[in-house]
Parts: structure tokens; C-alpha cells; sequence
């Protein structure tokens, strides 16, 4: 097993702006470092634990061989309901997301038990171990707005717990054959086109610019699995800052419609239509990746203070801003109309330039 990077799949590599260091900060042998804006790393260096793998909101690291996916659906089939550290996974614990864990929560029958406190996969670094924590007791926290199940840290689990779950007839895979078995990656990715997840309000033929957009393997689970079970009766709405994975965005009055937060966003969470008049937003497939927020000159797009859980289980697509598109009366293209001017910003500095070299000339004439 060995450590595999997609750089085209970094957002640092989309945007120098980007400010992401998530895969640098969870190393515990700080061989991740940023060259040239991009992570880099040795691989001699690398011990494969894959906790920057499981922090990446991009999934831009994979462990060669190492499917979290694949990982998934093996678990639900098997009766062992306990994850321990380099022994199940090959890897740390921290190689799953919180997006993982709560579709294991979410899919599996019994209670999911994790070894937490027995990482040592950083050595003398506790920050692996720190990791698994923070994404068990995210996961449980999100869970407990809409479902009673929860991952049980080992240490913490009592006896008679454990005896109970051991002596609870249960088959785990019910609930893979709850809509049709899903045993595989390829029937999974079927699966997936099957619940239309890329459809989410976006035109793709029509938007030019997020054709290469990509959601991570953990997003599509996580849809996955919480579309086969059922909704909650009302819904709960979270503080955003408890929410590592996802956020719900609005845009404010200073927004200029530059286009570069939409054109840059790498799942296409956020959207414009052929004319660019509209700014749409679709919290299901953000990965809170911060990179519309970096680009934004004006500092229009912020978070939303709450998370409504209500997205995960019918997500929706929000049009955060409009805009009045009109033709420019010079160069005939589409431009954000703003009240008065006529022309869009390149023709009218255009004009600027040509009046004020005009304006020179007639002065070096009179001199
Ligand atoms: S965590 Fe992922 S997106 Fe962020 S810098 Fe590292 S590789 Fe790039
Ligand atoms: S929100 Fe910011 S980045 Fe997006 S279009 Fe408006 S000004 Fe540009
Ligand atoms: S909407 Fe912003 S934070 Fe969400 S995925 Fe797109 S660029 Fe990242």
C-alpha cells in the first residue's frame, strides 16, 4: 500500500488563492508540505497511514489498493462490528471522513465500534488519534439531529453493551438488500447514476465550465445511503461551525458577479445558467473546501450561520443571487447591468484608455 496523489483534484491547484493546508496539518510525520502551492511529499517519508487521505474534501490522496468504498460494503457483509487501528483497514482509522461514519452509523444494524484510543499510528504525534476523536463525536453529533445510532469509541463501551450486540440476531446486510445489492464498487457507481446525484438542479450541457466537476466517492455514499432510509419527521438545524464537510452559503449586496466562485467551485455546489444571471447553490455537493471564499474579491459569499439538516435528506437547489444580464451595446456580449452604463466593464476601460490617449495628444499638440 502506498500513497497516491491526484493533483488535479487539489483545489490548490485550481486557484493559487486556495488557503487549504488540511493534508500538511494532519501529517503526523510531516512529510506533506506545500511546493509551489501544490502538496508534495516523499514517499519514502510517508508511513501510509492515510489520515490526510480521510481529511482531503477533495479525495485528491488515495492509498494505492485501499477503497473506503469497497471498505464499506465488505464491513456491512462481515459480523464483526469493531474497527481497530492497522488491522481492518491496513491503514489508521482516520483514513474514514466523517461522511464515512455516519454512513456506516446510518447502514450498519449494530452499533459500529471504534478502537479509537488505540492509535498509534503517529508515533510520538497524537494528532491521528485527535483526528479519529473529532470525526467520531462530528459524526455522532450530526446523527443525533435525525437518527438514534451512533460509532461507539472501544474504551467507552460497557460490557454489557457489547454482550447485548453480540447476542442480537442480526443479518447487516439487510439493509444492502433493502433497494438491491450494492456489493461492489461498479454496481455502487451504478447505483449512484441510477439516483441521478449529478442531476441536483444542474444543467451540465448547458454550463460549460463545471463539465469536469467532481464529487468525492464519501459524498455519493453519504447520499447514497441516507436516501434508502427513512426521513426524519421534522428536521433540525445545526450550528454551520459543527459541520466540517458541508455548508449552506448566501451572497451579499457586494457580490459583482465576476463568475469566479461558480467557475472554480470543484463539485459544482455552486452554478450560473447559460446566461450567467443567476448564482445557484446546492449544499449536498459542497465540501466546505473554503475556495469559493478565497477567490471572492469583495468577500460576498459567506456562511450560513445554521446547517439544515433537512439537505441531506431532500437536497435542494438555492438560487443565492440574480442578476440583470443585459447586451453590450459596443461588443454585443452579455454583461452585469448595474444601472447606467450601457457597456460592459472591457469596452467601457476601452473607451477610458481611448479618450485619455486622445486627451494626451491634443495637449502634446498645444505644447
Ligand atoms: S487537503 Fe486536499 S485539497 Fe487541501 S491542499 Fe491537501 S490535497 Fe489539496
Ligand atoms: S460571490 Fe464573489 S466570487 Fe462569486 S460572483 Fe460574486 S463577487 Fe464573484
Ligand atoms: S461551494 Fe465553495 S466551499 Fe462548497 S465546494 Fe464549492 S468552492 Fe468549495
Amino acid at each position: 500500500m502506498h500513497l497516491e496523489f491526484d493533483v488535479s483534484s487539489c483545489i490548490r491547484a485550481t486557484s493559487k488563492f486556495s488557503e487549504c493546508t488540511k493534508c500538511v496539518d494532519i501529517c503526523p510525520v510531516s512529510t506533506i508540505e506545500m511546493l509551489d502551492n501544490t502538496p508534495a511529499f516523499t514517499p519514502s517519508a510517508c508511513i501510509n497511514c492515510g489520515g490526510c487521505v480521510g481529511i482531503c474534501p477533495t479525495e485528491s490522496f488515495s492509498l494505492s489498493g485501499f477503497s473506503p468504498i469497497e471498505f464499506f460494503f465488505k464491513f456491512l457483509e462481515e459480523e464483526n462490528n469493531e474497527l481497530v487501528c492497522q488491522q481492518d483497514l491496513y491503514c489508521c482509522l482516520s483514513v474514514l471522513s466523517v461522511e464515512h461514519l455516519i454512513s456506516l452509523a446510518v447502514a450498519s444494524e449494530t452499533p459500529v465500534i471504534m478502537d479509537a484510543k488505540g492509535c498509534h499510528c503517529g508515533g510520538e504525534s497524537t494528532l491521528l488519534k485527535e483526528q479519529i476523536i473529532a470525526n467520531i463525536e462530528e459524526a455522532n453529533f450530526i446523527l443525533s439531529s435525525f437518527s438514534d445510532k451512533k460509532i461507539l469509541i472501544k474504551s467507552v463501551v460497557a460490557t454489557s453493551l457489547k454482550k447485548e450486540e453480540e447476542q442480537k440476531v442480526t443479518d447487516r446486510r439487510s439493509f444492502l438488500s433493502l433497494k438491491g445489492a450494492i456489493k461492489s464498487k461498479q454496481a455502487f457507481d451504478e447505483a449512484v447514476v441510477a439516483d441521478e446525484l449529478k442531476s441536483f438542479g444542474i444543467d451540465t450541457a448547458v454550463i460549460a465550465g463545471i463539465r469536469d466537476k467532481k464529487i468525492p466517492d464519501k459524498r455519493k455514499l453519504l447520499y447514497s445511503v441516507l436516501k434508502r432510509v427513512p426521513k426524519p419527521l421534522s428536521y433540525d438545524v445545526l450550528a454551520s461551525k459543527d459541520i466540517s464537510f458541508t455548508s449552506q452559503k448566501f451572497i451579499d449586496e457586494s457580490c459583482t458577479n465576476c463568475q469566479i466562485c461558480y467557475r472554480i467551485c470543484p463539485t459544482g455546489a455552486l452554478s450560473s445558467n447559460g446566461k450567467f444571471s443567476v448564482i445557484n447553490f446546492d449544499a449536498m455537493m459542497c465540501l466546505k473546501c473554503h475556495l469559493c471564499h478565497d477567490v471572492c474579491e469583495p468577500n460576498a459569499i459567506q456562511l450560513q450561520q445554521g446547517f439544515e439538516i433537512k439537505e441531506f435528506f431532500e437536497p435542494t437547489q438555492r438560487t443565492l443571487a440574480t442578476f440583470d444580464i443585459k447586451r453590450c451595446n459596443e461588443c454585443g456580449n452579455y454583461f452585469t447591468y448595474t444601472g447606467g452604463l450601457k457597456e460592459c466593464l472591457r469596452c467601457k476601460s476601452e473607451e477610458e484608455e481611448a479618450m485619455e490617449l486622445h486627451a494626451n495628444a491634443r495637449r502634446m499638440k498645444l505644447e
